[in-house]
């Protein structure tokens, strides 16, 4: 056993740290204010660095390690919240690495040379779309509705609450979403279809809420009116979208938590070279162990859930690479406790770091206050909300006595 990055994952994170404090850290706050959102050169940087393309095999223009596509990802997650605290940057690549993951697992041939060299090249938003207006939680009962017809589906129906619109606009064609779909009514969650709706195709409109947090990504929803999808761009099998989704969820897990990380890590190193200078009844701040210990208590869940989550992303790949070695539930409770942890991990790390900068932290002169934003959104509900994940762990830890999801 070795806990140790390997040298090539060690050069690429030093690689990437280098880049993204000189370059990504010190616009984090315009990203945040900025209405355009993120600015064009630094995805290209990133793309240039590879980060884009660390689940996108080579022979589509990425540079993906079999077995090691999330390990990979994480690490690139990690380094990229550090670096933007609002968590637009971490989210924005966090979703395009994880669904080009998945794209490149369930879809065509054609839909993976259309789609991934665009997103390893930093040129196409890849993102996800599951919830509706009616809910997020319960996918089983969701609406939109996808009918073969020939070559085409035919698509009409509604989703909400869905990162990227602006985006797919900003990039144009071929950025999209993996989407789960109806398309048979009458067997419930094994109705469901995944498939990939290209952002740009015509009968599609799109509208943005406006946020609290994480304001250099969109937030939105679709209307699909009579829109022709390509049969090209299903992802796995008909009726089994419920299980392909699930997949994905776990996978993007991974990088959610490790954007959290990334961001607590920040946020307590921030905490402690403030609490080092600032004086107050003649000695650092940091001396009083009110203040320490609470940094400590952030810091050995940090390091704890740091070590689980890449166990977590190992998990996959080794599966992944070696099919049986471990079972779904496995692998579900490992990275449903990381993504239920680490968003409560990352607002109090931020909450701690405001609290020791007195007033100032009520300013903008810290980025701070951007993370306390940034990482609701994780524990409102994005990529699944904190007691879906309590309820996924007791469900594969207890059986269906203990199933939520099931009455
Ligand atoms: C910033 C942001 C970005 C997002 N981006 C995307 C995206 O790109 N694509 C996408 O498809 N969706 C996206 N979402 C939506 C997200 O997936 C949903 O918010 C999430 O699935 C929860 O769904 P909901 O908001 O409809 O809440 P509901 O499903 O209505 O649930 C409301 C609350 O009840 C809790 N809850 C639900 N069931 C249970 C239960 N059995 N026991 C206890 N508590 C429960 C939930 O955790 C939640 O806190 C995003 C959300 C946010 C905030």
């Amino acid at each position: 056993m070795d806990f140790r990055y390997t040298t090539e994952q060690t050069l690429f994170r030093q690689a990437i740290r280098e880049w993204l404090t000189k370059n990504l850290e010190p616009r984090a706050r315009q990203i945040d204010e900025d209405e355009n959102g993120i600015p064009d050169d630094i995805t290209q940087g990133m793309a240039e660095l590879g980060i884009f393309g660390v689940t996108v095999p080579e022979e589509y223009g990425g540079c993906a390690v079999p077995g090691e596509e999330l390990i990979y990802g994480m690490i690139a997650v990690q380094e990229i919240a550090r670096a933007d605290l609002s968590m637009s940057t971490p989210v924005y690549s966090l979703l395009t690495i994880g669904w080009s993951y998945i794209v490149n697992k369930f879809g065509s041939q054609q839909l993976k040379d259309e789609v991934l060299p665009a997103a390893a090249a930093g040129k196409a938003f890849v993102g996800i779309n599951t919830t509706e207006p009616g809910g997020g939680s319960d996918l089983a009962k969701i609406k939109t509705r996808a009918e073969r017809k020939g070559d085409v589906y035919i698509l009409n129906g509604e989703k909400a609450y869905v990162s990227g619109p602006k985006e797919c606009a900003k990039l144009g064609a071929p950025s999209g979403h993996c989407s789960l779909v109806v398309t048979d009514p009458s067997l419930g969650h094994k109705g469901l279809t995944f498939l990939w709706i290209p952002a740009h195709l015509p009968g599609i409109t799109w509208t943005t809420y406006e946020d609290m947090g994480r304001m250099g990504l969109s937030t939105g929803g679709w209307i699909y009116k009579d829109v022709e999808v390509p049969a090209y761009c299903l992802l796995g099998e008909e009726g089994k979208g419920f299980y392909n989704v699930m997949f994905g969820f776990n996978a993007a897990r991974v990088l959610v938590a490790a954007a959290c990380l990334g961001g607590a890590e920040k946020a307590i190193e921030i905490a402690a070279e403030y609490g080092t200078q600032r004086q107050a009844f003649g000695k650092p701040l940091i001396k009083n162990e009110g203040i320490s210990f609470d940094l400590v208590n952030d810091w050995m869940q940090l390091d704890m859930l740091k070590l689980n989550l890449l166990r977590g992303a190992w998990m996959i790949g080794y599966e992944g690479e070696n099919p049986g070695t471990f079972s779904r539930k496995d692998i579900n409770v490992v990275i449903s406790t990381c993504k239920c942890l680490s968003p409560t991990l990352g607002h109090e790390a931020a909450r701690h770091g405001m609290m020791v900068h007195g007033a100032f932290g009520f300013t903008k002169e810290t980025p701070l206050e951007m993370l306390l934003r940034g990482v609701m959104s994780y524990e409102v509900g994005a990529e699944g909300g904190l007691h879906v994940m309590r309820g996924i762990i007791a469900r594969d830890l207890w059986g269906p006595a203990a199933n939520p999801f099931i009455s």
